[in-house]
């Protein structure tokens, strides 16, 4: 089976993000952590995203990672190739959005592309080439304090500009609002005048409708997850994708559980409602900080606990803990150690048989993904917005939820586990 579409994406929540939008259009999407080794098999994806850790890396390493995923990807057959990096265009003068489309670009052997981080569900617009959060300039929001990529201008086409040698333009607006014709007009005036990038400006969902059939031959499109909304509907309209239907997950039947190791407050919100629910254990932080086996001892507490039932481990706590905690061993030295006792704890409820498991933290989903050696996911129905059922392959079969700290409803360690059949 070949695929379609070839996506690299520099985060790895990012790349689910981008795979829900595609699952959601009716695109059978598969994502892989890294480059994979060997063979692997995509079932019936139509789409597979590979999620880098590219963002902040030096801009080589970036590259040489990506130049490796694309190859992967030609090989497998895809079509159209698509660069997904944050609505935020987080980046640095010296990177790693412009340097690896231009290699990306050198690669497919193409000289045009598009740059468009809209994502106007999320309050992300592009407005004459300046993107907005919200109601504001890029260069007013929290973005500019950013600790690795703080953004301080707006205006994407000099961005993007200082990152590249090439020439950046811009399809405005009025092209935009005009529709695919007026957008693809637009591309070749710039093709013919030069350019090599080109900012596109969408301030709605209808916007990147028509900017996705617009760039329905362009080999390369860099942006967010929104200008993908348009692709799927290409392909259909070739007769390469079939209708839009709801794309489900095979769940496997097992025992159930939700590890939680986020510390937000929407996550520790979660903790409290499902606790009126569901029975819970919290990995004592300062027991653990103290050195103590608390990964046995919860795996302990779970055996005779474990079944249809969901039970809870954490180690979540409010700011003052953390703190504490932090204090005692230093903030990077207590996230590897949570990290580190979460992903153990997933490793022995998957051996006890747990095969319908939610994790919540976007590091703490990397450790767990990591610690169960999972290296690809393929996505099925959104629970909440930006988070999907997934299905393992390739390894023992799981039904994962892997949530960002701050994403989902209060119910929705107990609610997410109704929706698997
Ligand atoms: P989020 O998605 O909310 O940012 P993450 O999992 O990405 O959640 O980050 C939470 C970090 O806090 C992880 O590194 C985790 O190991 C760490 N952590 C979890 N529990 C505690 C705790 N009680 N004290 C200190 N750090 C913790």
């Amino acid at each position: 089976m070949t695929i379609l579409l070839g996506i690299i994406a520099d985060d790895f929540t990012g790349a689910t993000d981008l795979a829900n939008t595609l699952v959601k259009e009716g695109m059978p999407t598969v994502q892989l952590i890294g480059v994979p080794d060997g063979d692997i098999d995509l079932g019936d994806a139509k789409a597979v995203i590979i999620a880098l850790k590219s963002r902040t890396e030096p801009a080589e390493q970036a590259i040489e990672e990506s130049l490796e995923a694309i190859k992967w990807l030609q090989a497998q057959g895809a079509q159209q190739f698509f660069f997904k990096y944050c609505s935020t265009f987080d980046s640095t003068n010296k990177g790693n959005i412009g340097p690896v489309a231009d290699a990306l670009m050198n690669a497919l052997d193409t000289d045009f592309t598009i740059a468009c981080p809209a994502f106007p569900e999320n309050g992300r617009t592009i407005f004459n080439g300046h993107l907005f959060v919200g109601d504001i300039l890029l260069s007013d929001s929290g973005m500019k304090d950013h600790p690795l990529t703080p953004m301080t201008d707006a205006n994407l086409v000099n961005v993007l500009a200082s990152q590249t040698d090439k020439k950046v333009g811009l399809v405005k607006y009025q092209d935009v609002q005009g529709g695919a014709d007026s957008i693809r007009s637009a591309y070749y005036a710039l093709k013919s005048d030069g350019y090599s990038h080109a900012i596109v400006d969408a301030v709605s969902d209808e916007h990147l409708r028509f900017i996705g059939e617009a760039s329905k031959d362009l080999k390369l499109i860099t942006g967010g997850s929104g200008v993908a909304l348009g692709l799927p509907n290409n392909f259909r309209n070739q007769g390469l994708l079939g209708p839009s239907t709801e794309i489900d997950i095979d769940a496997p039947t097992g025992k159930t559980a939700v590890i939680a190791g986020s510390c937000s407050q929407a996550t520790r919100g979660q903790i409290a409602y499902a606790q009126k629910h569901i029975e819970s254990f919290m990995v004592e932080p300062m027991a653990l900080a103290d050195g103590q086996d608390v990964a046995t001892k919860a795996l302990e507490w779970a055996q005779s606990r474990l079944g249809d039932q969901p039970v809870l481990i954490y180690s979540s706590a409010d700011p003052a803990v953390v703190k504490q905690v932090q204090d005692k061993l230093g903030r990077d030295e207590a996230g590897a150690m949570f990290e580190d006792a979460l992903g153990k704890i997933a490793r022995g409820l998957v051996d006890q048989g747990v095969r319908r498991l939610i994790v919540a933290g976007g590091e703490t989903s990397g450790a767990v993904v990591n610690a169960l050696e999972i290296r690809a996911l393929r996505i099925g129905p959104e629970i909440d917005p930006g988070v999907p059922w997934t299905e393992t392959l390739g390894t023992t079969k799981l039904a994962l939820a892997l949530k960002s700290g701050n994403f989902g409803t209060e119910d929705f360690f107990v609610k997410s586990f109704g929706m698997l059949s």
